[in-house]
């Protein structure tokens, strides 16, 4: 990635998505098969549950779905993004470790924590650096509301970036050992609990039918979570009401996303590593994860949690309203 390549041209950085080819991108072919793959499968299971499986196994696929959508998110929101990537806790506890590791963040669907981390670590740099051209799910690089949404919610999953100094950096960062463990048997467990955990539960129960069942759950469960967190790096960036201070992102105090991370998104990005979403009474009200993060607080499973004083966030809100005039 060359700095003259992603010279930005009126506020933008590219002007359609077949540039981006010229700059250094190139196809992921194993993750445009795997996605694609999920959500076909999620489409033809579905239709066929809902038409054709009787009823005891569509409620059955359906908790599955629940379940699922639960705890992927919960494992995104509480474990990968706040305590791991914004180091939200001061100490996390092999137990917390194991926990989502070996089992809840692989239902998230969408990568290792390790290679989570990496990017959304890229995502926030920018609001330090400026170099907007290294975010990898940026909504302002196109001259349009569509482009932006596209990229930043779907699209940029499906390429392979160009490599910068600040990826390799971010990707080569060493975390606790059972997340570097997660890294290399990722494959393995995904495999595992979003295929043969399903498919087998439901044919030792229910046959063939069984089997179909659960594993239509489980494809169906997959997308809403990927789309779910998705959400966050694109509506939280384009639309809202209180703009934040060092990034594009836009409080809405409506849309709770994957567990509280889609409402105050603009405190987020102003206070990266507060184990809370949001500021004030709204942040309370609509962040079902920082009651997870308390719990496992009160249980001595985590230690040490960081938040902004209210003299920062003040500071902040202050701030944001002489921006505005
Ligand atoms: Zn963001
Ligand atoms: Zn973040």
């Amino acid at each position: 990635m060359t700095e003259t390549a992603l010279e930005p041209d009126n506020g933008t950085l590219y002007q359609t998505f077949g540039e981006l080819f010229d700059k250094g991108f190139t196809l992921d072919k194993g993750t445009i098969t795997f996605v694609s793959s999920i959500h076909v499968a999620a489409l033809v299971l579905g239709l066929w549950l809902f038409l054709g499986a009787p009823s005891e196994w569509v409620k059955l696929a359906m908790l599955w779905v629940g379940v699922q959508f639960v705890l992927g998110s919960l494992s995104t929101t509480l474990y990968t993004h706040r305590l791991i990537t914004h180091n939200a806790a001061k100490q996390v506890s092999a137990p917390v470790h194991l926990f989502f590791c070996v089992f809840g963040q692989v239902f998230s669907v969408q990568g290792s924590v390790k290679a989570w981390s990496a990017n959304h670590a890229l995502h926030h740099g920018v609001d330090r650096h400026g170099k907007t051209e290294l975010d990898p799910y940026s909504a302002t690089w196109f001259p349009n509301a569509t482009r932006n949404f596209i990229w930043s919610h779907t699209l940029t999953h499906l390429l392979s970036h160009p490599r910068s100094d600040e990826y390799h950096r971010s990707h080569n960062v060493q975390r606790h050992p059972i997340i570097m463990w997660q890294a290399k048997t990722y494959g393995l467990l995904t495999t595992f609990w979003l295929f043969l955990f399903p498919m087998g539960l439901g044919f030792w129960f229910g046959g063939w039918i069984g089997f179909f069942s659960l594993m239509a759950g489980s494809m169906i469960g997959s997308v809403l979570v990927q789309h779910n967190t998705w959400t966050v790096n694109s509506v939280t960036h384009m639309w809202g009401t209180t703009k934040g201070l060092r990034s594009s992102a836009v409080n809405n105090y409506i849309w709770l996303g994957p567990l509280g991370e889609g409402n105050h998104h603009a405190d987020h990005h102003d206070f990266p590593r507060d184990y809370r979403n949001g500021f004030g009474w709204s942040g309370w009200l609509l962040d079902p994860t920082r009651y997870g993060i308390l719990l496992l607080r009160g249980l001595g499973m985590v230690r040490g949690l960081n938040r902004a004083t209210p003299e920062e966030e003040a500071k902040i809100q202050a701030a944001r309203k002489a921006a505005v005039r």
